[in-house]
């Protein structure tokens, strides 16, 4: 054995190889600030390994229990972690020819993470050593991983996140019961403030430390038993602090010690450009690394600007002869949605970088046909779903009714939509277009062709918005056409605001006066309000009030800009009700908030009308 105290492992600093009992520390070396290696007695593992179990039982991650650095069996915390599946990429092998292309997907982990593995050991030490509370700095898949299991061991959990962190992996995390705190900093500073809150309170420091590493080498063992015991030519993970990839890479070495595999696998590491530090140390061939002070990506469960685990990851990367790949923000955006489009596995941004990476070298004929490639898709898609639905379509809403459908699928309103998303901020003229010139950008841009009834009113919408001075772009043009579309749907406009003028200042009540055609008749009216678009609506229902029996009531109001600058195009979005309880949702789109606001009213009104009179 290999300590005397009956521990078959030694804890031992990565740099200075100072030995350290695991009651001392656990996390940094006390002398010189480096991270710690568990160092094992592989011999002894070996004696007590049961080959034959291992080979022939279900795989998860508790059945490597003798590889991890726990002493008291009682004690263990798990949520039955890992036996994640290894899935092989039929539609994306052929796009990128390369036969055996593989996602072990993390994200079916019991918190949406492969963090899970690590957070089993994690926790169990923590009991093991006595803890009565845990502290962790987190971007969110962390923090929510060992919540999970502390609320398991029924001991509290406080946590520091960078503002911002995504819904999803908040949510979690304050489900579990943790204590939440928000830093207004990045990671690094949450980090590092972690570490004086555990001292100070004397709470267990979770993190990216030598146990977790311990727990995540199980990612290696599964997917060597899922290849028919072997490792892969490649395997892709991100790099965020790079314990996750320093554990993969352990847990490749200590298979082919135990004879379990022959060869090692090539590591590719991969990082966004906004949170580059460990390939550009790798492209420059340094073993060490420079931390970046304020990362910019939306891969934000690896905007890690300064790496504990660089150190381990670059020796790791060096060691596997591997390489590193940097991807853009976009390029990771378009990779989550390929890997869903085409294998069905829905991943957040992080998780998309070793797929983005594939495409990416595949394209400079990097893989051989018969390559056996991993990619390590870490992180569940569901935890961060607003990243991305910012590049995806808003879908329509429309009422119960056939002809809605119909008219989304003759239009072909999902083609402009997906077609929508791509170059928004392009500008299509310089000067506005003659009818036959706006049919034909439509039909480059969108690839659909319109009737020349909506066509011509799309070029009245456009004329009107240049004449208050905008720009316009693509995404503005889709929204003159889908609003045009929806409009040529409703056979008469019931309620029409033909004209409005406004009185606004800093202090005084705003007021409006508006003419509007209601029916046959023709309305004048005026009113105060809390501000502009509440005078006008409520000068609006002044003026219909003895003809109305709607009766519509604003149950929620909401402006979006789709980009920078005060002249931006922004979307309104209107929810109303009549009195029969019917509900409908309208959009209107215009540069001036007042008119989108004024627009989507008169839409939510017309909808409610047609709704009563028609059924
Ligand atoms: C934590 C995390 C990473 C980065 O792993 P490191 O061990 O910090 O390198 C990558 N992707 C997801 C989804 C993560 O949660
Ligand atoms: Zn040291």
């Amino acid at each position: 054995m290999l300590t005397t105290n009956g521990k078959f492992y030694i804890l031992k600093c990565t740099k200075c190889n100072t030995e350290f009992d695991e009651k001392k520390t656990c996390t940094t070396c006390l002398k010189c600030g480096h991270p710690l290696d568990v160092i094992y007695d592989y011999k002894y593992i070996k004696q007590r390994l049961n080959l034959y179990a291992l080979k022939n039982s279900p795989i998860s991650a508790l059945k490597y229990l003798l590889l991890y650095p726990i002493i008291n069996l009682e004690k263990i915390i798990s949520l039955n972690e890992g036996g994640t599946p290894l899935h092989h990429c039929g539609n994306l092998s052929e796009e990128y020819k390369i036969k055996n292309l593989y996602v072990k997907n993390e994200g079916a982990n019991p918190t949406g993470v492969f963090k899970d593995r690590g957070t089993l050991v994690e926790i169990t030490k923590a009991l093991e050593m006595g803890a009565k509370a845990v502290c962790v700095a987190s971007t969110g898949n962390m923090a929510a991983s060992v919540s999970a299991y502390c609320s398991i061991a029924k001991i509290p959990c406080y946590v520091l996140v960078p503002e911002g962190t995504p819904i999803g992996k908040l949510a979690q995390t304050l489900s579990y019961g943790a204590r939440i705190i928000q830093v207004r900093g990045t990671y690094s500073e949450c980090a590092k403030l972690a570490v004086e809150v555990s001292k100070k309170h004397g709470f267990y420091l979770a993190g990216d430390y030598v146990f977790r590493l311990e727990g995540q080498k199980s990612q290696a063992y599964e997917i060597a038993e899922q290849l028919g015991w072997k490792a892969p030519d490649y395997l892709l993970c991100p790099i965020g602090c790079g314990t996750n990839l320093a554990a993969i890479w352990k847990g490749f070495v200590e298979l082919k010690k135990l004879e379990l595999i022959e060869k090692l696998p090539k590591l590719i590491g991969v990082q966004p450009e906004g949170c580059n530090v460990i390939t550009k140390a790798f492209k420059e061939k340094k073993h060490t690394f420079k931390p970046i002070e304020k990362p910019n990506t939306i891969c934000s469960a690896v905007a890690a600007g300064n790496p504990l685990d660089g150190s381990k990851v670059l020796k790791a990367l060096y060691e596997s002869k591997g390489t590193v790949c940097e991807l853009t923000d976009e390029e990771v955006l378009e990779a989550e949605q390929t890997l869903a489009k085409q294998e069905a596995i829905f991943v957040e941004p992080s998780g998309a970088l070793p797929i983005a990476a594939v495409a990416k070298m595949s394209q400079k004929g990097f893989f051989k046909k018969d390559d056996i490639v991993v990619c390590i898709a870490t992180g569940n898609g569901l935890k961060d779903p607003k990243s991305a639905v910012k590049i995806l379509p808003d879908p329509p809403t429309i009422d119960p009714q056939m002809s809605e459908v119909d008219n989304y699928l003759k239009y072909k309103l999902y083609q402009i939509q997906a077609e929508g998303m791509k170059n928004k901020t392009k500008v299509l003229w310089e000067r506005i277009p003659t009818l036959e010139k706006l049919k034909k950008i439509i039909h480059n841009e969108f690839g659909i062709k319109i009737n020349k009834v909506i066509l011509k009113k799309a070029l009245e919408s456009i004329k009107e918005f240049e004449n208050k001075g905008k720009t316009l772009t693509k995404q503005d043009l889709q929204n003159i056409i889908e609003e045009q579309i929806d409009e040529y749907n409703i056979k008469e406009k019931y309620l029409e605001i033909i004209d409005f003028e406004t009185k606004t200042s800093k202090y005084k009540e705003a007021e409006a006066s508006l003419k509007i055609k209601y029916g046959d008749k023709i309305l004048l009216a005026q009113a105060k309000g809390v501000g502009t678009v509440d005078a006008i609506i409520k000068a609006l229902k002044k003026s219909i009030k003895p003809h109305d029996k709607l009766h519509i009531k604003l149950t929620d109001y909401n402006v979006e800009i789709f980009t920078g600058g005060v002249d931006a195009s922004v979307k309104v979005t209107m929810k109303a009700r009549d009195k029969k309880g019917n509900k409908i949702i309208s959009h209107a789109t215009s540069p001036d908030v007042i008119v989108a606001s004024v627009n989507a009213f008169e839409k939510c009104y017309n909808f409610l009308y047609h709704k009563n009179h028609s059924n």
